[in-house]
């Protein structure tokens, strides 16, 4: 059975947990599914804020990752029985954090902020695992960004690596039947250590795995209903486009169009693995297809 690749942005896992939830749970039982979640809203923001204080040599750190955590444990807390699961992760999350902002401040390190930034995501995927498990009623596996893609480059904006990560996903989810849930945002290096995909990048990580594992669609789940040719906010009459290729959905993310992260063409294209962008908030909305020209062309004339 194939895979298929469903990645919710920071407003979904957010505000529309359970809606979002149902949605894999409703693939998941016509494919094997692999889920890639983006922080909370505002949780990565917030990270870059601490990282950059830490750089500035501030030591006052904790309320704010005190914080931090009891936004998760709240939301874990709603989560009847799941709440000691998540509870232990986030601790160990948060001490893993905590020590990155350390290494930061001592040293700089733009590993040690990679690690930092990545803390959002990792701390959200075992909600959203929780969620899931609540609503799809089985068991789910957070499978963590390092042990199934791979990229290379400079730790804040490395580059996916396509060939790579076919390999070390298709090793590690050998006999595995989903749904897994994984952070959003980053690879890992050859040797393992996070490196951040830039920011947004979680949409790339989704395509990335989609194409490694010759998944049959990628759907990237946003808060708008596809790709419009223009921005809707500035321009009322901008249309919304059912069918793109990849080459104009490439160039309509040059040009600034918050459709898709600009990096997260690349792989799918080169895998030929269609994109489906949906809005979680209207999944009856039929959403923009990015694929090979000759998809989008039957998609447009029917
Ligand atoms: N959380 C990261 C960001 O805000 C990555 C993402 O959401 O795609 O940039
Ligand atoms: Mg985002």
């Amino acid at each position: 059975m194939s895979w298929r690749v469903l990645k919710f942005g920071g407003t979904s896992v957010t505000a529309a947990p359970l809606a979002a939830a149902g949605i894999v749970a409703a693939a998941a039982r016509e494919r094997r599914v692999a889920v890639v979640v983006s922080a909370l809203a505002g949780v990565t923001d917030r990270l870059v804020a601490l990282v950059g204080r830490a750089r500035a040599g501030a030591a006052d750190l904790d309320d704010d990752l005190a914080a931090i955590g009891e936004l998760h444990r709240e939301r874990a807390r709603r989560l009847n029985g799941a709440a000691a699961l998540c509870r232990s992760r986030f601790e160990s999350e948060l001490r893993s954090l905590r020590a990155a902002l350390a290494e930061v401040r001592e040293t700089g390190s733009p590993h040690a902020i990679a690690r930092a930034l990545a803390a959002g995501e990792r701390l959200s995927a075992p909600l959203f695992a929780a969620t899931l498990e609540a609503v799809a009623g089985r068991p789910v596996e957070v499978i963590d960004a390092t042990e199934l893609l791979v990229a290379a480059g400079s730790p804040e904006e490395a580059a996916p690596q396509l060939e790579a990560t076919r390999q070390r996903s298709r090793l590690r989810l050998a006999g595995c039947l989903g749904p897994v849930v994984v952070p959003g945002f980053y690879a890992g290096a050859g040797d393992g250590a996070p490196l951040l995909l830039g920011r947004g990048g979680s949409d790339t990580s989704a395509t990335l795995l989609g194409a490694a594992l010759a998944a049959d669609r990628v759907e990237i789940w946003t808060d708008v209903d596809g790709a419009y040719d223009r921005d809707p906010r500035r321009f009322p009459e901008a249309r919304l486009c059912p069918a793109l290729d990849f080459a104009a959905a490439e160039a309509l993310a040059r040009s600034g169009a918050k459709v898709l992260h600009a990096q997260a063409i690349a792989p799918a294209r080169a895998a030929g693995t269609p994109i489906h962008l949906r809005n979680t908030f209207r999944p009856e909305a039929p959403g923009t297809v990015v694929g090979p020209r000759e998809t989008v062309a039957v998609r447009k004339a029917a």
